[in-house]
């Protein structure tokens, strides 16, 4: 098949596209290069079955392909934040664009939503029914309600122009190839802990996340993009952390001598945030297979080289 994953060059996406190349599909990864890098798909560049585009998904584009993975939206609140007028049009634009693009050539289109879409959820765990708690004029609310939009124009296409949609709505992942400089909870604390300085919790640390391992999530993309099911399905590790928690167990992982500090909460932070799971058991036949300890010591191993090997070129 011909895949066009937008946001290619990015975290989730780059690992999408070793899964989608290693199964033997043509792949067009097209990007902006705001969040991603080259060096993520560098190892397929020159490939006969792989084609890098750089593109801003608010133009339009003509492609010819099968199956569309829409990925492409910064996903760390510091990324988005920098400018919340591109992220919305990202969202809006962007994802009209593509689905315009799935429309003429009738192919497969998949969202990848966010949990963001429950904002400060005040069920819990969160299940697909429930319709969210989100602000819509604060700092998150960019991405937030951008990411509603885009699901209700995904719904919207389906329903108006029969176009073959399926949702995920992703919960925090993490994995090797998040940003250094992300600005995310993990790879903060590890790099700020390979570093040597204080891990920067914010708020008292009470608030919950569910952290999902880079490789379990990929896998759950691709079985909704292949079943019948159209959404929106969770996607994330049900297990729960305090980010306290979390601090601590980066901190006793890396460097047992790394102080904590405790900094102000950001405006809009959810306090807590867990994958209701049922439907992707039911209908994707999926779980999460990696446990945080597992995926935690891929990550640090792949920041501690990242670091070496700038320290190197520095
Ligand atoms: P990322 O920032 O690493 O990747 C996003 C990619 O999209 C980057 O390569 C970036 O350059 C590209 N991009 C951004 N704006 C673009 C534009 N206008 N045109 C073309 N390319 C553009 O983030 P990620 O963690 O890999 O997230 C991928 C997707 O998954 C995003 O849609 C995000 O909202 C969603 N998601 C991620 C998480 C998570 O925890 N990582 C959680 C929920 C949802
Ligand atoms: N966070 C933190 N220290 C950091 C970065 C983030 O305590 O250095 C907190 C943040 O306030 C939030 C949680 O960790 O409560 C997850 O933040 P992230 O930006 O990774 O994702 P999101 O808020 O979008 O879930």
């Amino acid at each position: 098949m011909r895949i066009l994953v937008t946001g290619g060059a990015g975290f989730i996406g780059s690992h999408l596209i070793d899964r989608l190349m290693e199964a033997g599909h043509e792949v067009l990864c097209l990007d902006n290069f705001y969040t991603g890098r080259k060096a993520n798909v560098l190892k397929w560049v020159g490939h006969p079955s792989f084609e890098l585009i750089r593109h801003d998904i608010i133009e339009p584009i003509r492609l010819e392909v099968d199956q569309i993975y829409h990925l492409a939206c910064p996903a760390s609140p510091v990324h988005y934040q920098s400018n919340p007028v591109k992220t919305l049009k990202t969202n809006v634009l962007g994802t009209m664009n593509m689905l315009g693009l799935a429309k003429r050539l009738k192919a497969r289109f998949l969202l990848a939503s966010t949990s963001e879409v429950y904002g400060d959820p005040d069920v819990h765990p969160q299940s697909e029914e429930y319709w969210g708690n989100v602000n819509c004029t604060g700092i998150r609310s960019c991405y937030d309600e951008g990411k509603r939009t885009a699901e209700t124009l995904a719904f919207d296409y389906h329903r108006q122009n029969g176009v073959d949609i399926r949702v995920v709505r992703i919960f925090n992942t993490y994995g090797e190839r998040m940003l250094e400089n992300d600005g995310r909870v993990v790879s903060n604390f590890i790099v700020q802990s390979l570093r040597g300085i204080p891990l920067t919790v914010y708020g008292d640390g009470s608030q919950t996340r569910s952290f999902c391992y880079v490789s379990d999530l990929v896998e759950g993309i691709i079985r909704l993009m292949n079943g019948d099911y159209i959404g929106p399905v969770n996607l994330g590790n049900p297990s729960e952390y305090t980010i306290l928690q979390l601090a601590k167990t980066i901190q006793h992982m890396v460097n047992p001598g790394a102080e904590i500090i405790f900094k102000p909460l950001p405006q809009d932070d959810p306090r807590r945030r867990q994958p209701d799971i049922t439907r992707a058991r039911q209908y994707l036949n999926w779980a999460p297979k990696v446990e945080l300890d597992e995926g935690l010591t891929k990550a640090i191993a792949y920041f501690r080289d990242e670091l070496k090997q700038k320290q190197k070129t520095s």
